[in-house]
């Protein structure tokens, strides 16, 4: 699967995939993402990849042509543009999961007050929210998509199926989860996990989560 994630921002966004477990899909060829700089596909001198926006809203929009340049540019047969956007469809596992059946996912990180409305309507093929709260750009929800996406491809996590397992794939949460020592600070490991392998989470009850009276608490 390839990616690309275009943005003002390249820096924000390059190192994050530099790292652990994005950084090694890359290295062992099962993902390829690439960090686009929209500014090089601004015209003019100096290349203004913003500009205010019309009926007086304050701030600044992102101009439609560089977008529309650079996914011109990028676009294969197949490709998928996402564009990220806090008024997008939720970001969920079935809608990872989808995505991580595409070949080529193109995301677009927003920037400033938004992007200008004709790139939702002509250009992009879905428009995704990773929660009701507005960040400052889009380069945090496109690195939590390529994450999450990427975890779910063929042979990045390391043992066979366990994307499967893990909390929301089958409508449930992971249980929880212990390490050694057996007894620390008075908690004990819930002796059924001592005895084998219970690695499938039929033992423990696969919908309840691991949280402490504090937490649980507080929701
Ligand atoms: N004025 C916009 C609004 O009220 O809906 C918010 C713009 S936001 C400051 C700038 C960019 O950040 C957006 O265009 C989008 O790309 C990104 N962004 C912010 N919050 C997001 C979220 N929850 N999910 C996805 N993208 C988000």
């Amino acid at each position: 699967m390839r990616i690309d994630i275009v943005t003002l921002f390249p820096g924000m966004v390059t190192p994050v995939l530099a790292e652990s477990m994005l950084g090694r899909a890359q290295t062992r060829g099962l993902v390829d993402i690439r960090v686009v700089n929209l500014r090089d596909y601004a015209g003019g001198r100096h290349r203004v990849t913003d500009d205010y926006q019309f009926g007086g809203g304050g701030g600044m929009v992102l101009k439609p042509e560089p977008l529309f340049a650079a996914v011109d540019a990028l676009r294969t047969p197949g490709a998928r543009v996402v564009l990220m956007d806090p008024r997008g469809r939720t970001f969920t596992h079935e809608v990872a999961a989808a995505l991580a059946r595409e070949s080529h996912l193109i995301l677009l990180a927003g920037r400033y007050e938004g992007v200008d409305a004709r790139v939702g309507e002509g250009l992009a093929d879905d428009a995704i929210s990773i929660g009701d709260y507005v960040l400052t750009g889009g380069e945090l929800p496109a690195l939590v998509v390529t994450d999450a996406v990427t975890r779910l491809l063929p042979g990045v996590l390391g043992a066979e199926g366990a994307a499967a397992r893990e909390s929301f794939a089958d409508g449930l949460l992971e249980p929880p989860q212990y390490t050694r020592p057996e007894a620390y600070r008075g908690a004990r490991v819930p002796p059924v996990l001592l005895s084998g392998d219970h690695a499938d989470g039929s033992a423990s009850r696969r919908s309840s989560r691991g949280w402490g009276p504090a937490v649980r608490a507080s929701l």
